[in-house]
């Protein structure tokens, strides 16, 4: 059973455990310098580094536990044939990421694909690529071979298409926009490479009317103002009952104004810039646009008065929302919320699943049965009950529709860098 995956196998387990173990003894600067790198409270890049850290331990462990799943007997109907699965790694594996969770987001590419025993070549996103090298330099002081992780910085139209056509690599792992998913799905198409996409979303959040106000509050703003909204799951489509919508949007509105905005390292922040100039623009944009086509911009909007600098952007809530409005239908990944209601659980539905996305969904209701027949039919990756946004490294995540196919963490992710052969024999 031994040498059935790659020559470092033998050291993948303890090359992950120690990468983990260096990055919680560097977790105050990894912390910082996400912060510092892409704007989000610091309090949130430590609880993004926790993830790290978690999810290096925990595929150091299905590395381990892979050995064990080689040469898996199938049971075959003639006795004159034996048949047996070896799990390989699939080979050199390209990994594109974004710049809202830097290191965390090339951490869920990173660990399995070593796990599997693949050789990796990270590019992050030239917004935010700096904990991307740290990690670069914290493999170098582990025992990984040279050239078994390389990170490559550089612009996406350059760096990411050389890697998205180049002839030797053999699997194309991206998280991105949709727009740039399909530049690299016809690049991987030339050369029938496999590609596992998580992309965008417009994620709903459907709440009934039988729900605890404030908690339901409290789960609508961490679901789309975490991460200063830029996150590719967030709720950022409100579906609310219509007999409790006037109270809900009510609290709404306070809990929002007591959102703290302000420098992203200050104790205390909840929302901070931004990321880029470019972003920004597109997220007033989005907001312009949402008042010019008739919606009424309930709370937010601006950059708030006592920032003068920096490109902050107001927790915002948009109501008299139709579903042919730029607002619901794109996603805008900023603070922005657009609010609809329903009256029947149909109706809900209906809204819920009225969008090209399906990444991140959630329904809050105290109704057991309810919450269970919504999540079935939600359209969605990754249904959330009573919450929005929870994530584990054990449990898959991806999306359906435009939110791209193939599924990230578990032992789902670990599949994605493997490929299966069987070996079948005449006896
Ligand atoms: P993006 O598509 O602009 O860039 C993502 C990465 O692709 C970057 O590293 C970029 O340099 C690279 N890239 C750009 N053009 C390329 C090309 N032609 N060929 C190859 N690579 C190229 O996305 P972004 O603005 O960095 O991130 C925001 C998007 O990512 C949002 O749509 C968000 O929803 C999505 N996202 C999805 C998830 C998820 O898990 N589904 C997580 C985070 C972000």
């Amino acid at each position: 059973m031994k040498n059935l995956r790659c020559p470092f196998k033998q050291n993948i387990k303890q090359s992950l455990l120690l990468t983990m173990i260096l990055i919680k003894e560097r977790k105050p600067v990894l912390a910082k310098l996400e912060t510092v790198d892409c704007g989000k409270p610091l309090s949130e890049s430590e609880a993004d580094m926790d993830d790290v850290i978690g999810c290096f331990e925990y595929y150091a462990d299905l590395a381990e536990g892979l050995d064990a799943k080689q040469k898996a007997p199938i049971s075959l109907p003639m006795k004159t044939f034996k048949s047996y699965v070896i799990r390989e790694p699939i080979g050199v594996v390209a990994l594109i990421v974004p710049w809202n969770y830097p290191l965390l987001m090339a951490t869920w590419k990173v660990a399995p694909a070593l796990a599997a025993g693949c050789a990796a070549i990270l590019k992050p996103s030239e917004l935010a690529s700096v904990t991307c090298l740290e990690l670069g330099e914290v493999c170098r002081e582990v025992d990984l071979p040279a050239g078994v992780l390389n990170i490559l910085p550089g612009l996406g139209p350059e760096a990411g298409a050389s890697l998205a056509s180049h002839p030797h690599v053999d699997k194309i792992s991206f998280t991105g926009s949709t727009v740039t998913a399909v530049k690299i799905m016809t690049a991987a198409a030339q050369r029938v490479k496999p590609v596992t996409l998580e992309l965008g979303g417009k994620g709903p959040i459907v709440v009934f009317e039988d729900v605890d106000i404030d908690k339901a509050v409290e789960w609508t703003i961490f679901g789309c103002f975490y991460t200063n909204g830029q996150i590719c799951s967030a709720t950022s489509r409100l579906i609310v009952h219509e007999s409790i919508a006037a109270e809900f949007l009510d609290r709404l509105v306070k809990w929002s104004e007591n959102i703290k905005i302000s420098d992203p390292l200050e104790e205390g922040c909840k929302l901070g810039p931004i990321v880029s100039r470019g972003q920004y623009e597109k997220v007033m944009n989005f907001i312009s646009n949402a008042k010019g086509e008739g919606a009424t911009i309930l709370y937010g909007g601006n950059r708030p008065k006592h920032l003068k600098k920096g490109f902050f952007v107001e927790p915002t809530i948009i109501t008299d929302v139709t579903t042919s409005m730029q607002i619901w239908r794109e996603e805008v990944f900023g603070p922005v919320l657009c609010v609809k209601t329903f009256t029947t659980e149909e109706e809900a539905i209906e809204l819920a699943n009225d969008t090209h996305y399906g990444l991140g969904g959630a329904v809050v209701s105290k109704d057991r049965e309810r919450c269970d027949r919504v999540s079935k039919l939600l359209q969605n990756g990754a249904v959330w009950v009573n919450c929005s946004q929870p994530c584990f490294c054990q449990a898959p995540f991806g999306g359906t529709k435009w939110s791209g196919f193939g599924r990230e963490l578990g032992e789902w992710g670990l599949e994605s860098y493997l490929s299966v052969k069987q070996v079948t024999e005449y006896v």
